[in-house]
């Protein structure tokens, strides 16, 4: 049939392989930081695109150039896909493996096309190359591939993939090379050709669902996150602190916020610097996060202040965990980054219609108090004790209010 003329298919998938690659290219260049591996995907779909022309050149350039650069050329691609699958799931790529495997499939070929010409054993030793270039990443999917559609899709593709090779690879050797030969028309060569073709492209867009669902939980990330330190920022915040309430609201069990401030964290940034002052930031961070428990959560609102919000925890003991931030604090940090204090306040959730803005005023006021009883300490918000239940000035005196 003319529409499935053998050409036409392998000319088209050359163009779409060549269209692909720049995609990939772009693509590696804006996101090179963040997703690993583009940059050999892009060049390794290059390669096939090379290889394509040389599989075309045949006839007007000798064999040696044209069938040998050829499968060199698409097993040099391949194993380029492979190097870049490893650097996606940030394994150290297996260069030597690579190297070695190029060899000797290079060597393997050479001899059984120009010292004793045999095409079957020329498949053979191609396709069992790629059969382990592709079956490295259908392993790479399985042991490091988020459980998530893109990866079953990806690592699918590639099973499928190194099944078929396996499958021609064994077919060449037991039923002679026309059984596979793509430029010979006949079921099995067809089968052969559409998926040898179409697998190329498919498994780059395999890729590109992995590499398009990594970035979206970077950005995701990134949008939720404190770059500094971190933790979560405020928008990232406001949604754990939406889902927290309804649970609370749900198990009738309180959910109490800390607002934690530097004290005199300007003095620290005009005699240590801006970028120790940042340091500082990070180390109270990790202090915070270190004293709370799974289930808490910190979040960074912008400057110097820290939240910390606490489901299933009351006020008392609450001031525990404020408490042990606190002496965590007071430790040597062992980075040689200068001492700092914080003050904190503690607010609880009074009731549902409460909104996260009442609740953080709530706790500012108390951190407020603290502030102007001299830092250093902890005060619990006047609605929910009457009582001051500790001060910790240096002085270690306790006061009333
Ligand atoms: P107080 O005890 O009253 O809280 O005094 P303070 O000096 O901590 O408070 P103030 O609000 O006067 O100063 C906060 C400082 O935090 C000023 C600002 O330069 C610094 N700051 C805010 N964001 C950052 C940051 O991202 N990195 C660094 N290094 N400093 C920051
Ligand atoms: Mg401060
Ligand atoms: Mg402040």
């Amino acid at each position: 049939m003319e529409t499935l003329d053998p050409r036409t298919i392998m000319l088209m998938t050359t163009l779409m392989c060549g269209a692909m690659s720049v995609v990939m290219f772009s693509v590696y260049r804006s996101f090179r930081r963040e997703v690993h591996g583009l940059g050999h995907w892009s060049a390794g779909l290059l390669l096939l695109v090379c290889a394509s022309f040389l599989f075309g050149a045949r006839g007007s350039l000798p064999d040696a150039v044209a069938l040998l650069g050829a499968n060199v050329t698409l097993m040099l691609g391949i194993g380029l896909s492979m190097l870049g699958t490893e650097k996606f799931y940030e394994q150290a790529p297996s260069l030597r493996f690579y190297l070695a495997a190029c060899c000797l499939g290079t060597a393997g070929i050479a001899w059984w096309l120009l010292a004793t010409p045999d095409f079957s054993r020329r498949v053979a030793v191609f396709s069992c190359i790629v059969f382990f270039f592709y079956a490295r990443q259908a392993q790479l999917v399985y042991a490091y591939g988020e459980r998530h559609f893109s990866s079953l899709f990806f690592g699918s593709l590639m099973l499928v993939q190194a099944g078929v090779v396996l499958a021609r690879g064994c077919s060449a050797l037991l039923h002679g090379g026309t059984s596979v030969d793509l430029l010979v028309t006949g079921t099995l060569a067809s089968i052969y050709l559409a998926v040898a073709n179409f697998m190329a492209l498919l498994l780059t867009v395999g890729f590109m669902t992995v590499a398009t669902r990594r970035l979206q939980m970077i950005l995701e990330r990134r949008s939720t996150h404190d770059p500094l330190t971190q933790v979560l920022n405020r928008r990232g915040f406001g949604d754990v602190y939406e889902r927290e309430k309804a649970n609370s609201r749900r198990n009738l069990r309180p959910l109490t916020l800390l607002s934690i401030d530097l004290d005199f964290f300007k003095s620290i940034n005009d005699r240590y610097g801006h970028a120790t002052g940042d340091k500082v930031l990070a180390h109270v961070a990790t202090i915070i996060g270190g004293a709370l428990r799974e289930s808490d959560c910190v979040a960074r609102f912008g400057g110097e202040e820290f939240i910390v919000l606490m489901p299933d925890m009351a006020p008392h003991n609450a001031l525990g965990v404020a408490e042990r931030i606190r002496a965590l604090l007071r430790e040597p940090n062992g980075r040689g980054l200068p001492p700092c204090t914080v003050s904190i306040g503690i607010a609880c959730q009074a009731s549902v219609q409460e909104e996260l803005d009442q609740l953080l005023s709530r706790a500012d006021a108390a951190l407020y108090q603290a502030k102007e009883n001299g830092r250093d300490r902890i005060e619990v918000d006047v609605c929910e004790v009457t009582t001051v239940v500790r001060t910790t000035s240096a002085a270690g005196s306790d006061t009333r209010r």
